[in-house]
């Protein structure tokens, strides 16, 4: 038995046999000198039709397995197809060096993914994959092979050392159990995929996994905990299955709690709400019947874009979310990059320290065509449903003040050019810094409710950066400063007859729950996938006690 750990991107448990996923295109493609430059170049043309079209059935496939939005990335490939740098690149190299089509890509292929490999934000040096994707795909129609060498007969583990977008939408989803990757970032569109399918996934095990698993192997896979098991003992095997089995019954108990209230034994309700980074997670809220959004990281929009998103092509997504939600509350969270966050269209300097940087409304009351743009779409796309407007990343008073004199202007210009919005929109603020907890009270008569940040929160309370693994010993969401915090901004805000709530994933931690209901808590936002859990955990809860 092999243990390998790396890092699970989709809680669930499987059992299954490894299917290694070879793609012919990943064997480097021969370089053979060709007689006609011209044909060479017919070839590529024609190449890439068959890809396009490729890519069309692909995409009509990711649209009913993972929405709109989930399949944008095949549209998105198809524009790669016809960059004209990739392009002028893969001619270049066929009619200066005179070698054949298949060698030309490759080459292009190599360069392209290292140069958005070498690039600071994690984002963009996820786009390397979808390079080697579009390159991949184009060398299999130049050499008419198949694009990936996996047919899958059984329940399977596809093993890969990365897997493209492409590739996750073609797999016969009915027959994988799960995804293993030696590379991967959680950012990539797979890692997103394979949440949106529910397939329990784990990146990032590294070189060695490759060599040790083999096709037909079983493989024991634990999308909680990054763990993987290649052959596993017979002991293993038996906690796996137990691990199955409470897994299953406990979705299976949990499904009986859809729509039931949120109340506790001695009758005290509280609000269950959802975080989604996309409408592509709005499945899995309407799933898990949550009683609203109590995070969108609006954020996701520009990460996933190329260039700012228009005012139109906001009002469209915030529409469909509220739409979606038919009329149940959406918090819609505006823009908080900086920090782990960065969008390279922003050209934000590089900072020594950026959880301690520029980022979120910092960015926003500096750059305001920028925050004014997204206010529009905002208040807008506000007369599609029940729309809150959540405010990131506050430490002062007078940024508030600066935030809502910001959305005055935007109403005016709104009447102005006679532009409908709804007239209540509730307007919050995240308490995430230790400051902006310590002042709630001078805050909390400026808005309509507070969320708790309790990730950035922690981070910053116990001086903490949450991305560094290192710390983990003294990053203690338990501790008593942190639990003091929160319990003194929802006094702050009741003072003022405010609601409160917590979107950090501190409101999932069940061990906590009964305490947050003694603090006063209004409402708890968590992932999709644990407001049936933490509905029961409320449902068997006693204030009285
Ligand atoms: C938080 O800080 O707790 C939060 C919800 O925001 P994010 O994780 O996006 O920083
Ligand atoms: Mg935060």
């Amino acid at each position: 038995m092999l243990r390998f750990k790396g890092k699970g991107v989709y809680g669930a448990i499987a059992i299954g046999r490894a299917s290694l996923l070879v793609k012919k295109s990943d064997e480097p493609s021969k370089r053979v000198n060709i007689e006609s430059v011209e044909g060479e170049l017919l070839r590529v043309t024609n190449a890439r039709k068959k890809a396009h079209s490729q890519l069309d059935e692909i995409y009509k496939k990711a649209i009913l397995e993972v929405g709109e939005t989930g399949a944008q990335i095949f549209e998105i490939h198809k524009m790669m197809l016809d960059d004209e740098d990739y392009l002028e690149s893969v001619e270049s190299i066929i009619k200066n060096q005179g070698v054949n089509a298949e060698y030309a890509v490759s080459v292009a292929s190599k360069t392209f993914s290292s140069m958005f490999e070498n690039m600071e934000d994690a984002y963009m040096q996820a786009r390397a994959a979808d390079i080697k994707d579009i390159s991949s795909r184009l060398i299999s129609c130049l050499s008419e092979n198949e694009f990936t060498e996996v047919s899958l007969k059984e329940s399977s583990i596809i093993c890969a050392s990365d897997l493209a977008p492409s590739e996750t939408v073609a797999l016969d989803k009915s027959l994988i159990c799960g995804i293993a990757t030696v590379y991967g970032s959680v950012n990539s569109h797979t890692s997103i995929l394979a949440r949106n399918m529910n397939i329990p996934a784990i990146i990032g095990l590294g070189e060695e996994f490759l060599n040790a698993v083999h096709n037909g192997d079983t493989v024991a896979i634990n999308g909680y905990t990054g763990e993987i098991f290649i052959n596993p003992d017979k002991e293993t095997v038996t906690s796996f299955e137990r691990l199955i089995k409470d897994d299953k019954e406990k979705k299976l108990l949990l499904e009986t709690l859809r729509g039931k209230e949120n109340i506790t034994l001695d009758g005290r309700k509280v609000n269950l709400y959802a975080n989604i980074g996309g409408v592509e997670n709005l499945g899995a809220v309407l799933i898990n019947d949550a009683d609203g959004i109590g995070l969108f990281r609006s954020e996701f929009i520009y990460l996933e874009s190329d260039s700012y998103p228009t005012e139109q092509k906001q009002v469209e997504i915030y529409k469909s979310v509220l739409e979606a939600m038919g009329g149940k509350k959406v918090i819609i969270r505006t823009l908080d990059i900086g920090a782990d966050k960065q969008v390279d269209y922003f050209s934000l300097e590089a900072e020594e320290n950026p959880a301690l940087g520029y980022r979120a409304i910092r960015i926003c009351l500096d750059r305001t065509d920028i925050f004014k743009t997204q206010l529009r779409a905002l208040f807008r796309a506000s007369i599609y449903g029940n729309l809150s407007i959540m405010f990131p990343m506050v430490t002062s008073v007078w940024e508030v003040e600066g935030i809502l004199e910001i959305c005055e202007e935007i109403k005016k210009e709104l009447d102005r050019e006679e532009i409908k919005y709804a007239k209540k929109i509730e307007m919050g603020i995240m308490i995430e810094t230790p400051a902006a907890a310590i002042i709630s009270d001078s805050l909390a008569p400026l808005v309509d409710f507070f969320s708790i940040g309790t990730n950035d929160l922690i981070q910053y309370t116990l001086a903490c950066d949450r991305q560094n693994p290192r710390l983990d010993k003294y990053a203690n969401p338990h501790h008593e400063a942190v639990l003091r915090l929160i319990k003194y901004t929802v006094d702050s805000a009741h003072k003022y007859g405010k609601w409160v709530g917590i979107c950090g994933e501190l409101a999932s931690d069940l061990s906590l729950t009964e305490e947050f209901l003694k603090m006063g808590i209004d409402e708890l936002s968590v992932s999709p996938s644990f407001v049936l859990p933490l509905r029961k955990k409320i449902r068997e809860t006693d204030l009285t006690k």
